[in-house]
């Protein structure tokens, strides 16, 4: 017969600290089932291992978030003809990304995806066609071109 202290709480809840540690530090990973799968994503196709109680169906987050963050793209995605209009009346990524509520990267982001042409920035254009301005006019004659910039950006999304 097995001493009673086998039955205690006390030791039962020590042995299974004692064995869940042993489990993480990989004493049993001889005993741990490793199995195959394939990246539930269609376009994937690639395998990755796995413990059979792990819940995972692909084989990366990225895999995941295509298949289940598609809203993401769509949304943008409404937003290709505006990008491109914006972009061709000659406002930079960070003007859109402002008036569009976006990060810059992500604006750039997706002028890549839509092959859009990177120019260089405004004030590049800007110091281009006006050489011998002054450091001074220029900074002024900026400020007045952004708000110019803001008002037919505004107009042309249709905004007030
Ligand atoms: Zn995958």
């Amino acid at each position: 017969m097995k001493p009673a202290f086998y039955k205690s709480p006390a030791y039962k809840k020590k042995q299974s600290t004692l064995i869940k540690s042993a489990w993480k530090n990989g004493a049993y990973n001889h005993l741990r089932k490793i199995e195959k799968r394939i990246c539930a994503r269609d376009k994937c196709g690639k395998s990755f291992l796995s413990i059979p109680s792990d819940p995972k169906k692909y084989c990366s987050r990225s895999c995941a978030i295509k298949v289940n963050n598609t809203q993401r793209k769509r949304n943008l995605k409404l937003d290709e003809e505006q990008l491109i209009k914006l972009y061709h009346h000659g406002f930079s990524s960070k003007e859109i990304a402002e008036e569009l509520g976006f990060s810059e990267n992500k604006i750039n982001y997706w002028l890549k995806q839509f092959k859009i042409p990177k120019r260089s920035i405004s004030n590049a254009i800007y110091l281009k066609h006006n050489p011998n301005g002054d450091p001074f006019s220029i900074k002024r004659n900026l400020t007045r071109r952004k708000t110019a910039f803001r008002i037919r950006l505004r107009n042309l999304l249709g905004r007030r």
